[in-house]
């Protein structure tokens, strides 16, 4: 088991990030579902513009309800208003309370604020003031703005004043402004409208704009569907293909890498890192397009109405922004301890559960579970920290939404009683103030989620980021030959990162084709790390590695390694058949094997080569063994092979590496107790196998030795000497207390000592 948590450092460490590598580097991976992403955006799209639109159609339903007025009478007044920059609305005498000679004028059209500056009626008329004819017909009020936004574009019209003060009658022809287009949008929407304002007309009006509203929130609905699943697409397969570049660099890292950082970190970036990128991905697309845009549309309808809200809108903005800035800082940095905080979780369970027999043997239950707890504790605290901004943040934005919308509330208020504004307008302003906010409300988040994915997505990037075993280059490296004479191993010198001491030091070798090595040495002395580095798992500081005296190096990995058969110590055995774990030794028959068992019903062409896995194994004298499991070859092996012994497990790795036929052999003698049967076994498939092969063997018994040529004997990763057994025996002292301490003890039982003596007549000195 691990010392807890302290051989892990941090991946990318220093050189982290700052920016939005979230959104700059997904960018790559979103691009391939542009058409979805659009798809899903415009969706998106039509959802916020039918909100602005449900909203701007409550004024016209205000309009009818309090100024009981018909629709089409208050566009022709909107536009008689607009033509003339003038506020204007229908005198009534009853309402004002008016009486004297000005109540002769009931129902005229009248001025309620002072003319605009662009009004040609400016200088000649007040706020009060009636207009009661137009082209030298007497008309009241509706009529009158019924026939101003009838005339043509650049017409004059000639209007007959009475001062309200003075009751002095002025009659003056004035250009018209043009119609702008959205009036002349409303006034032809308008006409659909009844224009009395009986009983019966009224709540046909309500009823049409109703029927409208109710479809317009079909369609914003629907749209809203499909955005939000498309953009689930976009997402969804924006993470696999992460993850599929993700899966494609942890396979190609060098060996270095895992036995530095371990295992669960990168697993638990697969995992929750993955987890929030995608939770990231669908709010970016979702919300941060939908609620600004609710936003603004409803913002460009307050701004027709009134355009002085975007004085507002300049005071608020920066100080939102400072705002969330911070928060967004905050919880970058906690969702990163956080993530963190998972993968310790992750190695501590992991390395507990491995070793579950170690924990319980040694009453460890209570330590372990403290040391998880005390992880768990720390990531709590992160935890809370991002929900405490996530809580806070949002009441904050609704307080300060309270506060402005009071104030603008109040302003526009002043603005309904000195007559620039409706009753009706009044109202809609106030309901667009909230409309305005609350989808502002909602996105004030915003920036905290995205420092979380983009926590997230730096932790990921880290892994797609870091250096592969083999980089890329254009064309590839050449592919090493069949060794045909021999390799060399020159003046090899390995450390281990972070250690200070080198496993391998000055190691130079000679060994020709069909020789077989065994390397002994105590534990510890370089033996496994040296077979790593002829596999290139690890690059050796200084010396090399020549075949036929081409450096390894300079040719591709896959053409060395495809000259190696390799049966390590603890032979790993997969989740899998033992027909599969067999297979394993050949890429194409495996592939062939997954994908029919994948899919059985589908119809593959018969697997070609499947009775080789057989030959293989009785080869390396498995199938006896194999035969007598209970569904033979189609026995599952668990995990970890739990149901084969240590030797059974060692004999389907060696008919593994049969099966592989490379040229090369590594063998790692299992140093645990095997049984005398399957040892026998071992020795014999490896001796049969090496016939016409070369093979380094890291021997741990004594008969194995005597299958060797040649015999390197090392320590503190130099050689210590070469030679036969006798010859060793007599001139090296390690090797001889080796051999009298560690390679009799394991002398097998007499049988295979029997069978082994004729090769090399040894016995005790
Ligand atoms: P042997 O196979 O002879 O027992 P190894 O090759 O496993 O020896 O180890 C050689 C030296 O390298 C030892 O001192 C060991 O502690 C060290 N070592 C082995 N693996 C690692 C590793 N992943 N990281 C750091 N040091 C290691």
């Amino acid at each position: 088991m691990r010392v807890k948590g302290t051989n892990k450092r941090d991946i990318g460490g220093k050189n982290r990030d700052k920016g939005m590598i979230f959104l700059r580097r997904l960018w790559k991976y979103v691009r391939p579902q542009k058409r979805t992403l659009s798809l899903a955006i415009a969706s998106i799209v039509v959802m916020a513009i039918s909100y602005s639109a449900g909203i701007t159609a409550i004024l016209p339903i205000l309009t009818v309800m309090i100024e009981r007025k018909s629709v089409p009478a208050w566009v022709n007044n909107s536009i008689a208003e607009e033509r003339l920059h003038a506020k204007l609305d229908v005198f009534n005498r009853v309402d004002t309370g008016t009486t004297g000679p000005l109540a002769e004028y009931d129902h005229a059209a009248q001025l309620t604020a002072k003319p605009r500056e662009k009004s040609p009626l400016l200088k000649l008329a007040r706020k009060d003031d009636l207009i009661i004819a137009a082209d030298d017909r007497r008309m009241d009020g509706p009529e009158l703005f019924r026939y101003i936004a009838s005339l043509p574009q650049d017409a004059q019209v000639t209007l007959t004043l009475v001062s309200a003060r003075e009751l002095k009658r002025t009659t003056l022809s004035v250009p018209l402004e043009k119609t702008e287009l959205r009036w002349r949008a409303g006034h032809a929407a308008a006409s659909f409208l009844p224009s009395g304002t009986s009983r019966s007309d009224m709540l046909r009006t309500l009823i049409y704009i109703l029927g409208v509203m109710v479809a317009i929130s079909l369609v914003q609905n629907a749209a809203r569907a499909v955005g939000e699943y498309l953009v689930g697409v976009v997402a969804a397969r924006t993470l696999v293909s992460v993850r599929r570049d993700m899966y494609r660099k942890v396979l190609r890292l060098p060996l270095a890498f895992f036995s530095q950082h371990g295992t669960s970190d990168v697993m638990s970036r697969f995992t929750q890192d993955s987890q929030d990128i995608y939770r990231g991905l669908t709010f970016v697309f979702a919300q941060t397009v939908r609620e600004p845009l609710k936003s603004l549309g409803v913002f460009v309808f307050a701004l027709w109405l009134a355009p002085k809200v975007t004085l507002f809108a300049i005071v608020v903005a920066p100080g939102a922004i400072v705002l969330i800035r911070y928060f967004g800082k905050i919880v970058r940095r906690a969702n990163r301890r956080l993530l963190q905080g998972f993968a310790r979780m992750l190695a501590g369970l992991e390395s507990a559960l491995i070793g579950i027999r170690v924990v319980k043997g040694y009453n460890m239950e209570r330590f372990e579970r403290r040391h998880l707890f005390g992880i768990d504790w720390t990531m709590m605290r992160q935890q809370l920290r991002i929900e405490m901004v996530e809580a806070v943040i949002s009441p904050v934005f609704e307080f300060l939404g309270i506060f402005i919308g009071a104030l603008a509330t109040i302003w526009f208020f002043s603005q309904m009683l000195d007559g620039q504004m409706t009753p009706a307008g009044f109202m809609t302003m106030v309901i667009c103030l909230v409309a305005i906010f609350d989808p502002l409300r909602k996105l004030s988040n915003l920036y905290t989620r995205l420092q979380r994915a983009n926590a997230a997505a730096e932790r990921v990037f880290e892994i797609i980021d870091l250096p592969v075993e083999e980089p890329y280059r254009p064309g590839g490296l050449p592919n090493l030959e069949e060794m045909r004479r021999e390799i060399t191993f020159e003046d090899l010198t390995f450390t281990y990162p972070g250690s200070d001491r080198p496993a391998v030091r000055d190691f130079m070798l000679r060994v020709r084709k069909g020789e077989r090595v065994a390397v002994v040495g105590p534990n510890g002395s370089g033996k496994t790390t040296l077979l790593a580095i002829l596999a290139r798992f690890f690059e050796p500081q200084s010396g090399q590695i020549l075949f036929d005296g081409e450096p390894v190096s300079n040719y591709s990995l896959r053409s060395l390694r495809r000259q190696i058969s390799l049966v390590t110590q603890d032979s790993i055995i997969f989740a899998g058949t033992v027909r599969e774990n067999i297979a394993y030794g050949d890429e194409r028959l495996m592939r062939q094997m997954v994908l029919q068992a994948r899919h059985p019903q589908r119809r593959y062409p018969e697997i070609q080569g499947l009775e080789r896995i057989e030959d293989a194994a009785r080869a390396a004298y498995a199938d006896e063994f194999i035969r007598q499991m209970p569904q033979g070859y189609d026995t599952l092996i668990g995990e970890h092979g739990a149901t084969l012994s240590g030797g059974q497990k060692q004999l389907v790795a060696i008919a593994r590496a049969i099966l592989r036929n490379a040229p090369i052999l590594i063998f790692d003698e299992a140093t645990s107790q095997i049984d005398a049967d399957s040892e026998n076994k071992i020795h014999r498939a490896v001796e049969d196998f090496l016939a016409n092969r070369t093979g380094f063997i890291i021997a741990h018994r004594f008969s194995t030795i005597l299958q060797a040529d040649r015999i390197v004997c090392m320590d503190e990763g130099q050689i210590v000497d070469v030679g036969t057994h006798s010859e060793l025996l007599e001139r090296c002292s390690l090797y001889k207390t080796l051999f009298e301490t560690q390679l009799m003890d394991r002398r097998p039982e007499s049988r295979v000592v029997r069978e082994a003596e004729p090769v090399a007549p040894v016995t005790g000195s």
